[in-house]
């Protein structure tokens, strides 16, 4: 049985008096939930002030990007070492947005899960396609691309996947139900191909304008373990929802 995930992706939003603010709202909301991983994502200047006011609680930190050097002559950049000292379990890889504006490629997302992986951070590692890809049906070879290029020589534990159609990202396009199974159980037999039968405790998320809305019917699909949420993880009272998410 895979433990249900929801992560909350904050993007480049909240300054510290926010983080502040959301998160005594959301602790005592969420403060009953059990076996679910709850995962929140702020900008790096909020991570230290977040994981104080975590501490003790179920949720779990994560930052959103990492380099893979561990210091050195790299301004801007955040090492592994760095986010764990700040209090991070987890960190986010190969967002689209990570890939479009800031050109990273698959060769240097299979570095920067390396890198989490060896200093023994948590990975969630993002793939999907973009609108044009879908529209041309070469959904499932991006996926595929992703995975093998993204996970080359990468051991899948402490590896969480994210499914993330571009076109669904900050659009308020979710993808149905069926587009969202039909991607997640072919990245599984895709994982299985490589790793086995350990694919089948990999967690899948869902991630593309998940809402309080449409957080029950995604979570219904067999192969959707939870969600990471940008937008709507931005209010406490709407994440918290979603972490409640009702499977029927
Ligand atoms: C994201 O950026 O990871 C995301 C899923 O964003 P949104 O929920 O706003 O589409």
């Amino acid at each position: 049985m895979r433990k249900p995930f929801i992560a909350a992706n904050w993007k480049m939003n909240k300054t510290l008096g926010e983080t502040r603010s959301f998160l005594t709202e959301f602790i005592p909301l969420v403060q009953d939930v059990k076996d679910i991983d709850i995962i929140i994502a702020p900008p790096f200047t909020s991570l230290q002030s977040a994981s104080e006011l975590i501490r003790n609680t179920n949720i779990k930190l994560s930052a959103q990007d990492i380099f893979y050097e561990d210091k050195g002559a790299y301004t801007g950049a955040i090492s592994p070492v760095m986010l764990k000292d700040a209090g991070c379990t987890y960190v986010i890889i190969g967002h689209s947005e990570r890939r479009q504006y800031f050109k990273e490629t698959d060769e240097v997302i299979n570095k920067k899960i390396k890198a989490a992986r060896q200093h023994g951070l948590n990975v969630i590692f993002c793939i999907g396609e973009s609108l044009e890809e879908r529209e041309s049906k070469k959904t499932l070879d991006i996926l595929k691309m992703e995975i093998t290029e993204g996970l080359r020589d990468v051991h899948l534990d402490g590896v969480v996947v994210a499914y993330e159609p571009i076109w669904a990202i900050g659009t308020g396009k979710t993808a149905t139900p069926e587009q969202a199974q039909e991607a997640h159980k072919y990245i599984r037999e895709q994982l299985a191909l490589n790793y086995g039968d350990r694919a089948k405790e990999v967690r899948i998320l869902y991630g593309g304008s998940a809402t309080p809305e449409n957080i029950d019917s995604l979570m219904n699909c067999e192969d959707v373990d939870g969600a990471l949420v940008g937008g709507a993880s931005l209010k406490a009272d709407s994440f918290a929802r979603i972490v409640k998410f009702k499977r029927q």
